[in-house]
């Protein structure tokens, strides 16, 4: 998902329409808008996109100088209406509404409690639990009921709250999900999941929230408690470099793009294809690493595929029906560039092998002689819990099958995956010991998963 916040800004529901569709790529199911005049808050919540779900008079009917906005793609809870954030709710304290990206661990376990003693549940949304627990916290502040509320979940949480004359900003001990803080020439503070949506409304990067850190900003003036928890470890989630984000943010202290030609680079050196005539991209999430491979095998790079730009990202819609029709709606082959050639291809990742095998296929279908598929991530061996939909473990190709079956499977000439070392080393961390890799390496540093544990039901 992605989330974006202003205060202090006359077209702050503007503001935040422009913010969410720089971060459209995090979520295409639901959007929506929740803004402040200071006495009240009044929300605008839809299936669909951005571009569709908010014109000039929904935005004229969401007046006042504060707003939170949110684009959904569901990891907890199904896609539906009644989970699209940002959640909002009227409680003895006043109005509040909440934007998330993450993915709550504990929150089935926190529901039933919660529901044991009476709460009435309005979505399926992880979320919600956390509304639930700042209504109920006996607090004196409203600072204090989240910290309260929060010491009780546990996963990747990055939060807007807004209230009639707050916005509260915080991300997880672990800051396993991005957010970063932004200042306009007039003075309004911006908050967004990438830096991106700054860059949109030409609001200054000020720096990204530490893991574990709340910050408020209430009468034009900011606070910050760091931590108001203190991280056991930091698990910056890798697969946003990966794949999620967008490559012209700049993310976890590096610009994506410029760590994704990285990958490539690296995966040339450990996976060479040296009799190759060219390499090409899975656009467009294959492009950044595609050109790093170029760049450093010193095979040209040319463009073989062409990727229809009215189509989402198929992995996010949440039906494997629609999943696999999606892939010849999205792609198509240049019969002129790749015939009679010994081809490259490199892609981000492979998830099921489904979208792979057809993209391979396809290229050999267009005349290429050779295919010579090089992936710029690690084998995707676990799910992710930490909001990122991938499939459970039996689905995950590369989970049950051996790097030769997987080939045989795509029917790739050869295959090769980036090793964890050369992920590591393109993000500036060679260790990975400020990030979370658990879906490459089964180690799981926040909650109870891993090759020994039973998984939990998503
Ligand atoms: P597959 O061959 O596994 O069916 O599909 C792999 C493709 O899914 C890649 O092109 C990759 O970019 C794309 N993809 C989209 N979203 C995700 C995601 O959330 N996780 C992973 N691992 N891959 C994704
Ligand atoms: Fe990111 Fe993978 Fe960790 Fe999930 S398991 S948070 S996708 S690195
Ligand atoms: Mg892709």
């Amino acid at each position: 998902c992605g989330i974006f916040g202003i205060v202090g800004h006359a077209e702050a529901s503007n503001l935040t329409y422009l913010g969410l569709h720089a971060l459209q790529h995090r979520g295409q199911e639901s959007a929506g808008i929740v803004a402040s005049d200071g006495l009240a808050l009044r929300a605008h919540r839809q299936m669909g996109l951005v571009a569709d779900i908010f014109d000039a008079p929904v935005l004229a009917g969401l007046p006042g100088q504060a707003a939170i906005g949110h684009v959904r793609y569901s990891t907890a809870g199904g896609s539906a209406l009644k989970n699209a954030q940002p959640l909002f709710v009227q409680y003895a304290g006043g109005q509040c509404a909440i934007a998330h990206n993450g993915n709550l661990v504990n929150a089935a376990e926190l529901k039933q409690q919660l529901e044991a003693d009476g709460a009435i549940f309005q979505s399926d949304a992880d979320t919600e639990v956390i509304l639930h627990l700042l209504a109920r916290s006996r607090q004196p502040t409203f600072e204090q009921k989240i910290v309260e509320a929060l010491r009780k979940v546990t996963g990747a949480y990055s939060l807007l709250v807004l209230t009639e004359d707050k916005l509260v900003a915080v991300r997880d001990p672990h800051g396993i999900r991005p957010l970063v803080l932004g200042r306009m020439k007039e003075g309004a503070y911006v908050l967004a999941s990438e830096s991106t949506a700054l860059d949109l409304i030409e609001a200054e990067i000020v720096r990204e929230l530490e893991a574990g850190e709340l910050l408020v900003i209430e009468n034009g003036l900011m606070r910050t408690s760091k931590p108001f928890a203190e991280p056991p470890r930091q698990a910056r989630c890798i697969f946003e470099h990966v794949y999620f984000a967008r490559p012209d943010s700049t993310l976890f202290g590096s610009n994506v793009y410029e760590v994704r030609k990285e990958l490539g680079r690296q995966l040339a050196k450990e996976q060479p294809a040296p009799d190759a005539d060219l390499v090409i991209a899975v656009p467009d999430s294959g492009v950044p690493a595609a050109i790093g491979f170029a760049q450093a095998s010193g095979i040209p790079y040319d463009v073989g595929l062409i990727r229809s730009h009215y189509v989402g990202r198929t992995f996010i819609e949440p039906q494997q029906s629609i999943r696999h029709f999606g892939v010849k709606l999205k792609l198509s082959a240049v019969r002129q560039v790749l015939k009679g050639k010994r081809v490259v291809v490199v892609d981000d990742s492979i998830v099921r092998g489904t979208t792979s095998r057809k993209i391979v296929k396809m290229i050999k279908a267009a005349g290429a002689l050779e295919v010579h598929l090089r992936i710029s991530s690690p084998p995707t061996k676990w799910p992710c819990y930490y909001g990122i939909d991938t499939p459970s473990r039996q689905e995950l190709i590369a989970a049950t099958h051996s790097l030769e079956e997987i080939a045989t499977y795509v029917t790739a000439d050869s295959l090769g995956y980036i090793s964890q070392e050369g992920l590591g080393r393109a993000v500036g961390d060679p260790e990975r010991g400020s990030f979370c890799t658990a879906c490459f390496s089964g180690k799981y540093l926040v909650g109870e998963f891993g090759a020994e544990r039973a998984e939990p039901s998503k």
